[in-house]
């Protein structure tokens, strides 16, 4: 039977499998400045023209010309076929490969089919809900949005959603897998996870439902809540709309906005081509998705300081896959909805039509930061600006943009390439691959839980709500990780009203995301080194395997 090989098995394999890890097994690998050199093992040569390189992850011989990348390797030096080679790094790295199955799929198509009657089950409570219509159309969606979108209302209710399903004969376990219930915690049975919210259902490119969004009607926090990941809805993997989007082959653009809200109203501005993350940080794995399908693409964030940093990591995230996205700008603090529901469809077009390019969108971003005529705002511009430099993969590119910065500082093209080069070997030494025993267990020091947890605590104590909003959500996770006095350090700050710190929700999940990332990576690393003594161990592969996976599911934002 075939192996269940998808394209986001096979980039799980490699990002776990250090090329220079691999190649070192079978090759004398030598450190050169940032790369690794040796004597290439495909053609006869006395001196080293092989070179792998850690940061790009491929190998090149200057000799011969091969190169590729870790899969590539096995199967040219050890004669593997694709499939071994996959296997190979899969069971180094304790990755269980799973078969294809019919069961598999008949299992998928159950989630769907729930997530459908779900989604029409939303959806007729909606026209039944005058305050939830009344909502969509005080923020001017008419009914032909609604439709076209399926936007739905949950009820203000614990059971309406999962007693419909029950009346539908669907299982517990089933409808537990599509996050759509949760499990009560002391007593038995279960419990709708979107009550009293807008319902947005997320739509894949095979037009299934995979997820939802909600929204709360008022001001309450969590703002938006999302499906948690799934056997079929990966948040990192999808982006809102992209259904739609690719309804019209003569458009080669598109738009990547941050909100539901953003890609309905622009929409209905005649922009299909729009789309959203799910809730989470754009990802790469959202570039490349984008990538197959379009040409050309552009930011729109909000205008706010949260949406200009997120553009910017967006934009570096492109540069990474050297495609060249654009920045559209709003004034006043506004969003793509608020902006083209204020100025219209004409000068929206003219707002695509200025999108910064990417030196630009920086330069105006940290020329308005840092006074450039200053001693000390110059250095800090110009720090800032190589920081994201480092991102372009292109070398020309790279220096062009060095090449501007120069100009705009005045700082000669050499000194700013040494700054550069500073910046990037500090960058590898850091980054240096975990190799032997030894490294290992000083890994396992280094993840520093605590210091998240002060960060996150210290920024939730800003706002009651906040505080509460961490507590209820993440109190028995940490409780785990840290015990039961976790949070008994920190209170809500009295008198504040946020002043200049702005803290959202997203930011907060963001970081205690990260703890849990970091708390199941330092189990992994400690059932790593036991397997290490062990190699046959089947219990503790499955183990492994099974905290991979959850790691994997934190990772693509999934918090539940
Ligand atoms: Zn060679």
């Amino acid at each position: 039977m075939p192996y269940d090989l998808t394209e986001e098995k096979l980039e799980e394999i490699k990002d776990v499998n250090d090329i220079v890890d691999v190649v070192g097994e079978f090759v004398e690998l030598k450190r050169a400045g940032t790369n690794y050199k040796a004597l290439c093992p495909f053609h006869n040569e006395k001196t080293p023209s092989f070179v792998v390189s850690p940061e790009k992850q491929i190998y090149h011989c200057f000799g011969c010309g091969e190169g590729g990348d870790v899969l590539s390797f096995l199967m040219k030096h050890n004669n593997y076929s694709f499939i071994e080679a996959a296997e190979y790094l899969a069971k180094k790295a304790g990755i269980k490969l799973e078969h294809v199955s019919k069961k598999e799929t008949k299992k998928k198509n159950t989630l769907y089919e729930i997530n459908r009657e779900a989604g029409l089950f939303f959806y007729k409570n909606l026209a039944k809900s005058k305050k939830a219509l009344d909502y969509f159309s005080n923020r001017g969606i008419k009914t032909r949005l609604i439709k076209s979108f399926g936007l739905g209302y949950a009820l203000d209710s614990w059971e309406a959603l999962y007693n419909h399903l029950k009346n539908k004969n669907y299982k517990d376990e089933d409808i537990l897998k599509t996050g759509l219930i949760i499990g009560r915690d002391k007593k038995q049975g279960y419990y709708d996870r979107f009550r009293n919210r807008v319902i947005f259902p997320i739509i894949d490119t095979k037009k299934r439902i995979i997820g939802f969004g909600g929204r709360v009607l008022d001001n309450s926090l969590p703002k938006y809540l999302n499906s948690p990941d799934s056997d079929v809805f990966y948040k990192g993997r999808n982006l809102y709309n992209l259904n739609n989007a690719l309804k019209n082959k003569d458009i080669n653009y598109v738009i990547l906005t941050e909100g539901y809200m953003d890609v309905i109203k622009l929409s209905s501005f005649g922009y299909n081509n729009t789309v959203a993350s799910l809730g989470t940080s754009f990802t790469k794995y959202q570039v490349k998705l984008l990538k197959k399908y379009f040409d050309e693409f552009y930011i729109a964030y909000d205008s706010d300081k949260s949406g200009i940093k997120a553009a910017i990591k967006a934009l570096n995230l492109f540069k990474n896959y050297n495609i060249d996205a654009k920045v559209i700008t709003f004034p006043d603090n506004m969003d793509p909805d608020d902006y083209i529901t204020k100025y219209g469809k004409v000068k929206f077009k003219e707002k695509i039509n200025n999108a910064s390019e990417y030196f630009n969108f920086l330069d105006d971003y940290y020329s308005n930061i840092y006074d450039i005529n200053s001693n000390k705002g110059k250095v800090e511009y110009i720090e800032n600006f190589l920081h994201n430099v480092k991102n372009i993969t292109n070398s020309i590119e790279r220096e062009l943009v060095i090449e501007k910065i120069s100009e705009k500082t005045n700082i000669s093209k050499e000194n700013l390439l040494n700054e550069y080069n500073k910046k990037i070997s500090k960058k590898n030494i850091k980054q240096k691959p975990i190799r032997k025993n030894k490294d290992r267990k000083k890994a396992i020091r280094d993840l520093d839980l605590g210091s998240y947890l002060d960060k996150l605590l210290d920024l939730a104590s800003y706002d009651d709500e906040l505080f509460e909003y961490i507590l209820s959500k993440y109190k028995d996770k940490f409780t785990e990780i840290f015990g039961n006095d976790f949070h008994i350090n920190y209170k809500p700050k009295e008198n504040s009203n946020l002043g200049d710190v702005e803290v959202s929700t997203d930011e907060l999940d963001f970081l205690a995301n990260k703890i849990l990332i970091k708390d199941k990576e330092k189990r992994l690393l400690v059932l790593r080194e036991s397997l290490n003594k062990d190699p046959n161990n089947e219990e503790l592969l499955s183990k492994i395997n099974k905290v991979y996976k959850e790691i994997n599911i934190l990772r693509q934002g999934g918090i539940n």
